[in-house]
């Protein structure tokens, strides 16, 4: 392939290309150190560097207050599934978990392994076509947190606002959201997200805690579980994924040289809108599966009349350069993940496409 193609996969996903193009220019030697960013060690100045400035570049971009950290770790998004329960769910306590779909379905089954847990709210009986109203939402007597996942990557819906439940320490998966708009951290108690669809590549977890939490984390939990041994250590009491924590840096900086989350968020629901759009007139072509009061900015899900067009849709858009456009088993159809890095002329391209294609076969 002579050229790059429109990459509309969910996660690992597109990156911008600029930032593999500086990951390109310093591979050999970073820096004029004459080794890779992958070769240093990690307890060394040139590494050490990286690390902390990425924790400032995303406290600086998200507007973190005073009070928080930001760790990176390993283990995905997956990993928080369980760390999060082990952490602050005790014996005697109970955690709400709201379902708004599969990655929020899986976070509360693992949470079940490791205390009680109260289901506070779901769409599962719809599908997941949206997200929970609040009128919807029933928490248990003191939850020792509520966990809601911010963007339902697979179902296409998104948190349009955040609920507010008080004193009680809310906690976020936000990994195919994060950055993709500005956000009130404040609201938060703890934000997990994997950074490969809109952070950078797999391989690192961020994770943003409020202080008061460390403070709640059992002694006797193994080590590598404990953020508060996290924090201590700066994300570095044993080996990080260097490699893809510097690229994290390079997207940070590749975000705020565009402007920051406010120029990010009106992009984002520009390109949004273009494929919407097309959806919308299409005359019942193609059906989106979100509810529109709940529609993601970041992953858009889509039907056709049968899956015959569907296949042929794929087809057509792979020969013009636009792939990863397959739905998820659950939902079928397409999906379109058009995280940051996605460039405006690739929404532009699947719009027309869209268009182009109910005409000739609606
Ligand atoms: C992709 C995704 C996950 C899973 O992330 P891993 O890093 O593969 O563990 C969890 N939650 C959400 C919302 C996701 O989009």
């Amino acid at each position: 392939m002579s050229e790059r193609v429109f990459n509309f996969n969910p996660g690992p996903s597109t990156l911008p290309l600029s930032v593999l193009e500086q990951a390109q220019k310093e591979l050999l030697n970073y820096k004029g150190t004459g080794m890779s960013i992958m070769e240093h060690s990690h307890r060394g100045k040139v590494y050490e560097e990286v690390n902390s400035e990425t924790e400032a570049l995303l406290k600086e971009l998200l507007g973190v207050p005073e009070g928080y950290r930001v760790l990176f770790m390993q283990g995905g998004a997956s990993s928080q599934f369980d760390l999060v329960p082990l952490n602050f769910l005790p014996q005697g306590a109970v955690a709400d978990y709201i379902l708004t779909g599969s990655f929020a379905e899986k976070a509360y089954e693992e949470a079940v392994k490791i205390g009680e847990v109260h289901i506070a709210g779901s769409t599962k009986e719809l599908n997941y076509t949206r997200i929970v109203e609040p009128n919807e939402i029933h928490l248990s007597k003191a939850p020792a947190y509520v966990h809601i996942t911010s963007n339902n990557t697979i179902f296409g819906t998104q948190w349009q606002d955040f609920p507010d439940f008080g004193d009680v320490p809310l906690v976020a998966d936000m990994s195919s959201d994060i950055l993709s708009k500005k956000i009130d951290v404040s609201k938060f108690a703890l934000i997990y997200a994997g950074a490969q669809k809109n952070l950078g590549p797999s391989g690192v977890t961020v994770v943003i805690i409020r202080n008061d939490m460390l403070e709640k984390v059992p002694k006797s939990l193994p080590t590598m579980f404990r953020y508060d041994i996290h924090a201590k250590n700066d994300s570095l009491y044993n080996t990080p994924p260097t490699f893809s924590v510097y690229l994290v840096n390079l997207v940070l900086h590749w975000v705020k040289n565009n402007g920051g989350l406010a120029v990010m968020e009106k992009q984002n629901q520009d390109k949004a809108k273009l494929v919407y759009d097309a959806i919308d007139n299409s005359a019942g072509f193609f059906t989106g599966h979100a509810e529109k009061g709940s529609r993601s900015l970041m992953n858009i899900t889509f039907r056709l009349p049968n899956e015959d067009l569907e296949k042929a849709f794929i087809a057509e858009a792979s020969k013009q350069g636009l792939v990863g456009l397959k739905g998820h088993r659950s939902v079928g159809g397409i999906r379109a993940s058009i995280y940051n890095a996605m460039p405006p002329q690739g929404c532009k391209a699947l719009a027309e496409l869209m268009i182009d294609f109910a005409k000739k076969n609606g």
